[in-house]
Parts: C-alpha cells; structure tokens; sequence
C-alpha cells in the first residue's frame, strides 16, 4: 500500500467507533461528527465464512463464494453474528495479550 494513504489513516482528524449497525453494513462514516462507524462483529463474521467457504468448497472461484457467503449470511441471526464474533475476539485478544 502506498505511504500516503497509511498515513491519512493514522493521522486524518476523525474518530472511530465500533459500533453494531446491520447484518449487510459493515461500516458508515458520519461526516459532520468525523466519526467512521466500524461494525466489527459483521466485519468478523463475513470474512470467517467466507474463507470458511473457501476452505471447505476449494472447487468455487471468488464470484461463487461472494454469492454463497451473501447468501448465507442472510439465514444467520444477528444473535449468532455477534455471539461468535465474540468469541473469537475474546479468544485472539488472549493470544494477543490484550483483555
Ligand atoms: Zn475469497
């Protein structure tokens, strides 16, 4: 990634907070506050299954796997969206040596 770019992360006046938002929205920016809303639990949990899918049907190019994932994230609930992205949270902040 070019420098600049890491740089404007790091250094852009605005804050981030995690936030839940939907199933579908990962993450939203209110301009006017210079807030960037993360929704890590869905950010966690859509990447998971997705290479889940890719671990488990290595025969599925990307486009199917983007479709498969979209489509079974649609049958999850919300509950088990954040109770699982929990999980493996608590579990790599552990490893991590954080809390
Ligand atoms: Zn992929």
């Amino acid at each position: 990634m070019k420098k600049w770019i890491i740089n404007q992360l790091l250094e852009a006046d605005y804050r981030i907070e995690m936030v839940w938002i939907s199933k579908d929205i990962l993450g939203s920016i209110d301009r006017e506050s210079k807030i960037i809303y993360l929704n890590l639990w869905s950010i966690i949990y859509e990447i998971l299954l997705h290479e889940f899918i890719h671990y488990k049907s290595p025969e599925y190019d990307e486009e199917e796997i983007v479709e498969k994932t979209f489509k079974m994230l649609k049958g999850i609930s919300v509950q088990e969206i954040i109770q699982t992205s929990n999980t493996l949270l608590k579990k790599y902040c552990e490893e991590l040596g954080g809390e």
